[in-house]
């Protein structure tokens, strides 16, 4: 017996000897072997209910869905997000996020677009964007494109936010996927401008899941209360004398559609 290896508990998957320390276990802590540990593809909660018989019903889907990527998987654009991308098959509505967190980089599952119930942006200190299915758009916490400065940052020169996108599924396996979104490090005095950029980067993911959700993002950002505040600080404009009537109303039609 290896001291780095446990041959009393055999991988119940291939027979091979398991690790002794920081096995992958399933149901009843069964210890995985390490080979086979790495073509799961799932989230870590499901995977500590797992019997053996649903392990293996797994991967041999595992193995179906490495031949679907061969076979049927044919992305005709991608959207990249920070260490990663969607990629996306408009034609058969599946999309790949090949990242760590869903095992295999060289095997990521592949999602159906009726798979994906909503996503949420969220910084460290809280959400940000989010999108469900059956909302009519997706929606910003805020319009105002100045964040708010949090308490802890008043007497900094500098902000750092880091952001995360997190997808929600109806997947047997997966009912959440975390993907890094990418960070703000900057003084303040160049946040609004960064923080700005960084949410036009993230508008092709917006429209891209929204667009797989049937939700239309054509109106993204605008919601009514939204946009009641929003013709509210062009009336003070107007009232200050700094846009015309004629831009005001301008800028109110837009603002409501018409
Ligand atoms: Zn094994």
């Amino acid at each position: 017996m290896g001291l780095l290896t446990n041959n009393d508990k055999p991988c119940p998957i291939c027979g091979e000897a398991t690790p002794r320390l920081l096995a992958t276990t399933i149901a009843n802590e069964m210890p995985i072997c390490s080979d086979c540990s790495k073509k799961i593809s799932m989230a870590e909660t499901k995977l500590a209910q797992l019997s053996v018989a649903e392990l293996k019903v797994h991967l041999s889907q595992r193995e179906e869905n490495a031949r679907q990527l061969e076979e049927v998987f044919r992305p005709n654009y991608s959207v990249d997000i920070t260490w990663t991308s969607l990629n996306i098959d408009e034609a058969n509505e599946l999309f790949t996020l090949p990242i760590h967190e869903c095992g295999d980089i060289k095997n990521p599952p592949i999602f159906k677009y009726e798979e994906l119930n909503g996503y949420e942006l969220h910084d460290e200190h809280g959400l940000i964007e989010h999108c469900h299915r059956g909302e009519a758009a997706p929606q910003l916490i805020s319009t105002d494109p100045t964040p708010a400065i949090y308490e802890s940052e008043r007497i900094s020169s500098t902000i750092s936010r880091h952001y995360k996108l997190h997808l929600f599924f109806s997947n047997p396996y997966w009912d959440k996927v975390e993907v890094e979104a990418g960070t703000v490090v900057t003084l303040k005095s160049q946040f609004v401008n960064e923080y700005t950029a960084f949410m036009e980067r993230f508008n092709p993911v917006t429209f891209a899941l929204a667009a797989m959700m049937g939700v239309d993002a054509s109106t993204y950002v605008i919601d009514a209360d939204t946009i009641a505040e929003e013709i509210k600080k062009f009336e003070e404009l107007r009232d200050a004398g700094i846009i015309t009537e004629e831009e005001f109303n301008e800028k109110k039609n837009q603002l409501l559609g018409n």
